[in-house]
């Protein structure tokens, strides 16, 4: 499973191009988009389409290549296959078939995006596109309304507007939202901005909605019950197994020092 640049070529490493040089056949996802790969590093192993949506046939054929001691790559148009990009099926029938499966990593936008987004990314979720319909996005940010950890969705480029636009409608004006816009590539642009602002921002510049992008939102902030919260709710349960709530919340707030 071999990564390949997402814009850059530069950003192809070494062993990737190697093993395309080494391995018997390229599956590709579309293999006119991975010519342009494969001349500019010199790789002229053959190339064989491979999409998810390939019948079983392909994916036999494919396992079948391996048992019979042949070696496949797997390649995507960009970045890391499997990451909203074809190749779990086959991955998944490699594992079945106890075909070994070895990763080569590379780029891929979710993590190049967060690693410069400027949001808590000690956990975060990849929510991959969201549904192209409103009332389905809409459904989907609600359900999302109150995650914590940090949020991370591709988009294509004649959606970033209303998608934007939904997130500010379901998050609100003053959520944090980052666009990741054309990484690794000439214009790449990363902004960081309140939803309410973000979208005022890509209105007044249609530029902006242009090209390949990542949104990744600031999770939800929820109150944490402090400590001292809590003990104060645990001294006003036990007074008031026994006293009235005007005694035991005045003996509460001696207690405690709180209102
Ligand atoms: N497998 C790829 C990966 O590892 O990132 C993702 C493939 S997915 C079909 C394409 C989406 O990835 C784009 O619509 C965009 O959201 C994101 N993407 C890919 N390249 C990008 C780039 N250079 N800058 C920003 N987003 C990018």
């Amino acid at each position: 499973i071999v990564a390949t640049p997402i814009g850059n070529l530069n950003d192809m490493v070494p062993r990737a191009v190697e093993i395309l040089q080494s391995v018997d056949l390229i599956a590709a996802e579309d293999t006119r988009h991975s010519v342009r790969l494969m001349q500019h590093f010199g790789i002229k192993t053959p190339l064989k389409a491979y999409h998810d949506h390939s019948g079983n046939d392909t994916v036999e054929y494919l396992i079948g290549k391996i048992q019979a001691g042949q070696s496949i790559a797997l390649i995507s148009d960009a970045g890391t296959p499997l990451i909203s990009d074809p190749g779990y099926r086959i991955v998944d029938a490699a594992m079945s078939a106890g075909v070994k499966v070895i990763p080569i990593p590379g780029a891929s936008a979710v993590i190049t995006a967060l690693s410069a987004a400027g949001l808590p990314s000690d956990r975060f979720v990849f929510e991959g596109f969201l549904p192209a319909k409103q009332q389905g996005r809409i459904k989907q940010l609600k359900a999302l309304q109150e995650e914590t950890r940090t949020l991370i969705f591709y988009e294509a480029p004649h959606r970033l507007l209303v998608s934007l636009q939904d997130m500010q409608t379901v998050m609100g004006d003053e959520r944090e939202v980052v666009l990741a816009r054309e990484l690794t590539k000439t214009y790449e642009t990363i902004k960081r901005a309140p939803l309410a602002e973000m979208v005022e921002w890509v209105v007044a510049d249609s530029n902006q909605q242009r090209g390949e992008c990542v949104l990744l939102l600031r999770g939800a902030v929820v109150e944490v019950v402090s400590e001292l919260d809590s003990e104060a709710r645990r001294i006003m349960d036990v007074l008031l197994d026994e006293l009235s709530v005007k005694q035991a919340s005045s003996l509460a707030a001696k207690i405690t020092g709180l209102k």
